[in-house]
């Protein structure tokens, strides 16, 4: 996969971005990466990544900000860890990621309008808000409706071997007393 966009010039650089780094909880010994490549060679999906995870360290240090934010890496992490607890300089690795992608969901941006992953972790998110449970098969066609319906298409066989085997309904989830989850995210929101 390609990186998407390219800086051209040093003054297209974010000088404050490498200092943020720091700022994000566990980022706070981001800038000490020593580019051994750990991460990467044993992050399981760094081979679908546009930038790998040692790569994107290095470009969020140097305050390629633009790139690091519009790259499909931060939103394809896994949340394994495997880099965090191998990194020799003991850098929270995943939760930087984390903290690119509230950045980039602050600033509004994504690698591609139709990208999939943020577009379902808002449905989930505002599915769980209004019903305090999420229905998958809902959420599969709302997906599929902002996404195009081609894809739906192609996971019509494997819809179709979950509803066979009865792992997807099309039953309404939702739990009894929303009012407590409402008071709960509300909380919790006030709180972060
Ligand atoms: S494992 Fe840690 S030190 Fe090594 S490249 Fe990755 S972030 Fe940098
Ligand atoms: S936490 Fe993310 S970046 Fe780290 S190894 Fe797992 S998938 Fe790769």
């Amino acid at each position: 996969m390609q990186i998407s966009r390219k800086v051209k010039y040093e003054t297209e650089l974010d000088a404050q971005f490498p200092a943020w780094l720091t700022t994000i909880p566990g980022g706070e010994r981001a800038r000490e990466c020593m580019q051994c490549g750990t991460c990467s060679s044993i992050c399981p999906i760094s081979v679908y990544m546009d930038i790998t995870p040692r790569r994107l360290m290095a470009m969020a240090d140097a305050g390629f900000k633009d790139e690091v934010l519009h790259s499909f890496t931060i939103w394809l992490c896994a949340s394994c860890y495997a880099c965090t607890v191998n990194c020799p300089k003991d850098i929270k690795i995943t939760d930087v990621m984390y903290g690119l992608k509230r950045r980039a969901i602050e600033e509004k941006i994504l690698p591609s309008r139709r990208f999939a992953i943020p577009i379902l972790a808002r449905s989930f998110v505002n599915m769980v808000k209004k019903n305090g449970r999420t229905t998958e098969s809902r959420l599969v066609m709302m997906l599929a409706f902002k996404i195009g319906l081609f894809h739906l298409l192609k996971m019509a066989p494997l819809g179709w071997s979950l509803l066979r085997s009865g792992r997807l309904s099309f039953k309404k989830e939702r739990v009894q007393n929303r009012q407590q989850i409402k008071a709960m995210l509300k909380a919790a929101e006030a709180s972060s």
